[in-house]
């Protein structure tokens, strides 16, 4: 059995190690030139399901490695107004055991490493056809195309495959733009940072229905890329990814609105021209963290714009299938999409696996992946949109609304950090949500 996988990002690459550590036949074709291209943001907060995924499919060694490459774990939950005052601060004890922040960049040069004979760069899928004899062929724009029994889908949100195989599943723009910068942490924007902002999560609700999060990513190596920690040393020494990784430590602040309270064209933007944008609709906001967007590396800045899936009801199986984003595109509100990719990945590789032992049918193998893997998968969707103003439509928003949405908002947020009983359930439901 040889699978043909197409993206290799966060869940396709999951899926081609959890493949070959069990000799299943498998390659990546990806759209980018090198492991190195590609911009993908600057963190990704990977919970419990995402660890547990990474440690089932990676080999024991780049999973010690994953973990040793992690930035430093948030401590605290923090919820802040545009005037940088704290609505409320929660501890998140071990729970913040289990929450990894992980620089992009670096995560997908864990899950590249040791992949050289499986992924090929460069190729950018156009199309597939199906064939009698049960095969697939898959075609690249470069006029080449490779044939396989098993075709995954792995391509994120634009997915061709999913375009041709599903077409009634719908992308939806959700009216949110978001723009994310990143500022070197260097000793003058340390001094700016209070050490419950330093090592949290920070949520800002701001007045004039403009949201950010706020994240300082510290990692185990200094500015020359030399390990600080003697622990994590001897792994990071052998680990040839850190030449290909140019991360160092910085805060990572991003703003989010519905797309009118931006000026028009602000997507078109990049560079100093986005930061200066971003600083006339924060005008409002602490001299603290307006600073933190001057100091931001321009060539950083980026804008973006939020989709989501439209669920969609349940197809017969093939010897096609799709995870991640290519499926279920869900917006960051509850910072779940790559988690869920991964738990897919981690899924389908242990179906696959069954099937080319000749435990399953393959194609009732790929029948009771997808049978799991939808309803968790479009639940996630739905929650995404329901949280932290990820929905255009969010009351946040509204001129005339938005400022009791926000006094409710932050009345929500203050309680639960006050009240213990409240404190115990949210970090309760946080810990259950997060944990499969
Ligand atoms: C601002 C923001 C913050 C987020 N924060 C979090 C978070 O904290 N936690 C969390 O769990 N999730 C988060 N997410 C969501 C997460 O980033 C995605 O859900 C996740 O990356 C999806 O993984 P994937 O493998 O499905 O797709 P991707 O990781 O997007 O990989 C798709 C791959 O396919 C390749 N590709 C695309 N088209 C083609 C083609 N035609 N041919 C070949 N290759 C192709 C791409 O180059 C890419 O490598 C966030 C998302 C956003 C937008």
């Amino acid at each position: 059995m040889h699978v043909i996988i197409i993206g290799g990002g966060t869940g396709g690459m999951c899926l081609a190690h959890g493949l070959r550590q069990a000799d299943v036949s498998v390659a990546v074709y990806e759209r980018y030139g090198s492991r190195k291209d590609g911009l993908y943001g600057y963190r990704v907060g990977l919970d419990a399901t995402g660890g547990r995924a990474l440690e089932q499919c990676l080999p024991p060694k780049l999973y010690q490695t994953f973990v040793a490459t992690c930035a430093r774990a948030p401590r605290f939950f923090n919820v802040l107004t545009e005037k940088m005052r704290s609505t409320t601060s929660i501890p998140l004890g071990e729970l913040g055991d289990g929450e990894r922040s992980v620089s992009r960049s670096t995560l997908r040069q864990i899950l590249f490493t040791g992949m050289d004979d499986v992924v090929s760069y460069a190729k950018v899928f156009t199309h597939y056809t199906q064939h009698a004899s049960g095969k697939i062929t898959a075609h690249f724009a470069d006029g080449t195309s490779a044939e396989g029994d098993v075709l995954v889908s792995a391509e994120g949100t634009r997915s061709a495959i999913r375009q041709q195989y599903l077409p009634h599943a719908e992308i939806k723009d959700t009216g949110i733009t978001a723009l994310a910068t990143k500022t070197a942490l260097t000793p003058e924007v340390r001094a700016l940072l209070s050490e419950e902002i330093e090592q949290g999560i920070n949520l800002i609700f701001g007045k004039g229905g403009m949201m950010g999060m706020l994240h300082v990513m510290e990692f185990p190596w200094d500015e020359n890329g030399k390990p600080k920690n003697g622990r994590d040393a001897d792994l990071l020494n052998v680990w040839d990814g850190l030449q290909h990784d140019n991360t160092r430590d910085y805060v990572n602040l991003s703003v989010w609105s519905a797309d009118n309270h931006f000026p028009e064209g602000i997507t078109e933007l990049r560079g100093r021209q986005l930061v200066d944008s971003i600083l006339e609709c924060t005008t409002n906001w602490d001299p603290t963290l307006r600073r933190i967007f001057e100091l931001s590396d321009p060539a950083s800045a980026f804008p973006l714009r939020i989709s989501t899936s439209v669920p969609i009801e349940a197809w017969e199986p093939t010897n096609i299938t799709l995870l991640g984003d290519a499926i279920h595109t869900m917006t960051p509100g509850q910072g779940v999409g790559a988690n869920t990719a991964l738990r897919d990945a981690a899924l389908l590789s242990r179906q696959l696996i069954a099937a080319a032992r000749g435990e399953k049918e393959l194609t009732a193998a790929i029948g009771e992946y997808e049978a799991e893997m939808r309803p968790y998968g479009f639940a996630r969707v739905a929650d995404s949109l329901d949280n932290n103003g990820t929905s255009g439509d969010d009351p946040l928003y509204s001129r005339r609304s938005g400022r009791f949405a926000l006094f409710a908002a932050r009345t929500y947020f203050s309680l639960t950090g006050k009240v213990p009983a409240l404190r115990r359930k949210f970090l309760a439901d946080l810990r259950d949500y997060r944990d499969e």
